[in-house]
């Protein structure tokens, strides 16, 4: 039996109506995180030292920024992470402006714009990591194993997963990328197949169902129902590209 604290939100997931089960998890598992790093956890000495280095990416810095509460600890947090960035960015930045003559020629470091590239691409690693991201990332991938396991394991589960609307597509890729990583060739094989066919079905309605909406604006179909078409833009965008921020 796989761990309950992975099952049961995978169980959730699966019992709802949605277009993507794991937009769902990741929804549920990013809310969770965002109130993890803005309470008690703030003050524990391993998470910031993971901040401080790591800090996090604008979308999940928003979304704390955007609690609108514990400022304090956002703030705590933001002070040590850009005393981080100070120490490491700022000196090297001044250094990287004006290279000693002496550093350039004993050093063999050449021409001044390599130095200015480099540091442009630590400055956009640094910009990219993120403490959430990283908890997150570690989180799917056990749901996708739990997933991969329960497919095979629980014919009811198997059932759901069946009858589900499928998946977006990077959470498709996720799928694929676990059937690799934790199937033998022959479940990968078998496991692939059910979720090529979901898909296609997911896809194809998809695609019905958003012209269907361009269509509506032909006066000849004014007065013909909408039918399941009258919110296909945001559900496209999402099968597309997964959980976005979209106003409805
Ligand atoms: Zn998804
Ligand atoms: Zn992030």
């Amino acid at each position: 039996m796989k761990e309950r604290i992975y099952t049961i939100p995978v169980n959730d997931a699966f019992a709802k109506d949605c277009e993507c089960a794991l937009c769902e998890l990741e929804e549920v598992t990013t809310r969770d995180l965002v109130n993890y790093y803005m309470g008690a956890s703030m003050m524990e000495s391993d998470v910031r030292v993971s901040t401080n280095e790591k800090g996090f990416c604008s979308r999940h810095l928003a979304a704390m920024y955007n609690l609108q509460e514990n400022r304090l600890a956002l703030g705590l947090m933001l002070h040590t992470h850009l005393d981080d960035v100070c120490k490491d960015i700022g000196h090297k930045l001044e250094k990287s402006a004006a290279p000693s003559v002496a550093g350039k020629i004993f050093a063999g470091k050449g021409d001044v714009r390599q130095g200015l590239v480099k540091l442009a691409e630590r400055i956009e690693k640094r910009t990219e990591s993120c403490a959430l991201c990283e908890r997150l990332e570690y989180t799917m991938d056990r749901y996708i194993d739990v997933i991969l396991w329960q497919f095979f394991e629980e014919s009811e589960f198997k059932r759901k997963f069946s009858e589900s609307k499928g998946f977006c597509l990077p959470h498709t890729a996720l799928l694929l990328r676990g059937c690799a990583k934790y199937l033998s060739a022959s479940q990968a094989s078998a496991f692939a197949k059910s979720l090529a066919g979901i898909q296609k079905t997911s896809l194809e309605t998809m695609c019905k169902d958003i012209e269907w909406f361009t269509l509506k604006f032909d006066y000849r179909n004014q007065d013909k129902p909408w039918g399941n078409s009258k919110d296909a833009v945001p559900r496209t965008i999402r099968k597309l590209l997964g959980r976005t921020d979209l106003k409805q």
